[in-house]
């Protein structure tokens, strides 16, 4: 098993202190081996360590005096060192199979480890879940996990993730939920095949069985032109419509049963159907913000100046489409701690490549779903010097409209017959930490400089230079 290599140490920090250095290979903590970055922050909380250390060949052992429970102060390459478990699902959805060639490896890596569902918000389908890891859950409190159902239907479900254990391994979710651990659901709904009847019976099953679920996001699955699954095809309007209706519904049930709504559509389902997004007050705290559900309402609320912080960004609408929150993360994570938190551009964060004037006019680069959210806002600005320039996914093609998805090729072809000297704004939500886009293009590609914004409306609001607080 490859051992966690350090990758930075804090100033002054009892790593420092004690002479840990980037590029130290820790073989042993305390004697034992850490599996994840989960372990490492487990095993560094003690006040008295031990590591086992290879630096350049050579071992050595460094002993690091500390208090209880305070960080050790190193960076460590990534959050899981041994084998992230891959998925052995098939499912006709997977935008994984639907990527074309020759884009970055860490794209194509399907997993389905509940260590990154805790970690990153990643989804689990519990097909690969055993009884050891549910021990671990329950033991170490590893508590939200992200379930994907799809249908509670155990034949269904097994149909729409190509495996005969899908059904049976629903059982493991009613496990975790009886041991007290938060869990999110989601339902990514395939026309046709779990939408209509299908999609009442699993809300239905839901309700009989999961009713203690924190919360079910239903979210359209993604579609590139490269699908060559024939059974997988776009919701018309009407069905989106229907869909809409149908959660609709259920929240009055599950409401009336519950006391909560538990279940809510994804921003996706609300444009595709010409629907007002529902209010902010209804989305119950936007637990399933990363998944694309409530996005449209809280970048209003930020913008707006009617939020106090902004709600987390970092993945959304492509976590939507079934792919990793952050893919490149499982390599290139650079974490200390169990929260998620990774290196690069977060939130708030806002790089700025200088270029045309401060009061040149700006164009606010957007996916088209996007750009149908922000343009209302930006002429409720009236301002006549900014304009959203909405950005068509043809390297994707097939659904595939929101922000997340943006690639270079499509930002260069659309910047190209833009005017020079303006100022661009580029929402950060579409790059990895290294400011690469999906396609490997990196934002000095572009033919324009832009500027890397935090995707969220108080980061727009401050970089189009409007006074930050109560915007009305
Ligand atoms: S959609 Fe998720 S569970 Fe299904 S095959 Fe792809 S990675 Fe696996």
């Amino acid at each position: 098993m490859p051992a966690p290599l350090i990758v930075a140490v804090a100033p002054g920090s009892p790593a420092a202190l004690a002479g840990l250095a980037p590029g130290d290979e820790v073989a042993r903590l305390n004697g034992q081996v850490p599996r994840d970055v989960i372990e490492w922050k487990l095993l560094t909380d003690e006040p008295v360590l031990e590591l086992d250390v290879v630096r350049g060949g050579i071992e050595l052992i460094v002993d690091v005096s500390k208090g209880d429970g305070e960080p050790l102060g190193v960076e460590v390459q990534s959050a899981v060192f041994d084998r992230v478990r891959t998925c052995d699902n098939h499912c006709e959805f997977c935008f994984i199979y639907q990527l074309p060639k020759g884009m970055r490896r860490s794209l194509y890596l399907k997993d389905d480890d509940y260590r990154l569902s805790f970690l990153y918000g990643n989804f689990t389908t519990l097909t690969r879940f055993t009884e050891a890891d549910l021990e671990r859950v329950v033991t170490e409190r590893l508590s939200p996990l992200n379930v994907s159902i799809h249908a509670t239907d155990p034949e269904i479900r097994s149909r729409m993730l190509r495996n005969p254990r899908g059904g049976m391994s629903l059982r493991w979710l009613r496990a975790l939920l009886d041991h007290g651990i938060e869990v999110r659901g989601q339902i990514v709904v395939c026309p046709g095949i779990n939408d209509g009847a299908v999609f009442d019976d699993t809300m239905a099953g839901i309700l009989d069985r999961f009713p203690d679920l924190a919360s079910v996001a239903v979210v359209p699955l993604g579609l590139s032109r490269f699908n060559t699954e024939p059974a997988m095809r776009l919701h018309t309007a009407d069905e989106a419509a229907a869909v809409v209706d149908a959660v609709d519904d259920w929240q009055d049930v599950f409401e009336t049963v519950l006391g909560h709504r538990l279940v809510h559509a994804a921003d996706e389902y609300y444009l595709m159907a010409g629907r007002p997004f529902p209010p902010a007050g209804s989305y119950d705290g936007f637990p399933m913000h990363e998944d694309g559900v409530g996005m449209a309402r809280t970048f209003e609320l930020e913008f707006l100046g009617d939020a106090t912080a902004a709600t987390g960004t970092r993945s959304g609408f492509f976590a939507a489409v079934d792919l990793p929150a952050n893919p490149a993360a499982y390599t290139g994570l650079r974490a200390t701690s169990c929260n998620g938190a990774s290196g690069g551009a977060g939130h708030g964060a806002t790089s700025v490549t200088l270029g045309p004037a401060r009061r040149a006019p700006i164009g606010v680069l957007s996916g088209e779903l996007g750009a149908r959210v922000i343009g209302p806002l930006i002429v409720g600005l009236g301002r006549d010097d900014v304009r959203v320039v909405p950005v068509r996914n043809e390297f994707f093609g097939g659904n595939t409209a929101v922000t997340g998805l943006m690639t270079g090729a499509d930002l260069s072809r659309v910047l190209a017959g833009e005017p020079q000297r303006h100022r661009y704004l580029l929402p950060d939500v579409c790059l990895s930490d290294d400011h690469r886009f999906l396609d490997g293009l990196s934002v000095a590609d572009l033919p324009r400089p832009v500027e890397v914004v935090a995707t969220d409306g108080f980061a727009l609001r401050a970089a189009l230079g409007e006074a930050i607080g109560h915007g009305r």
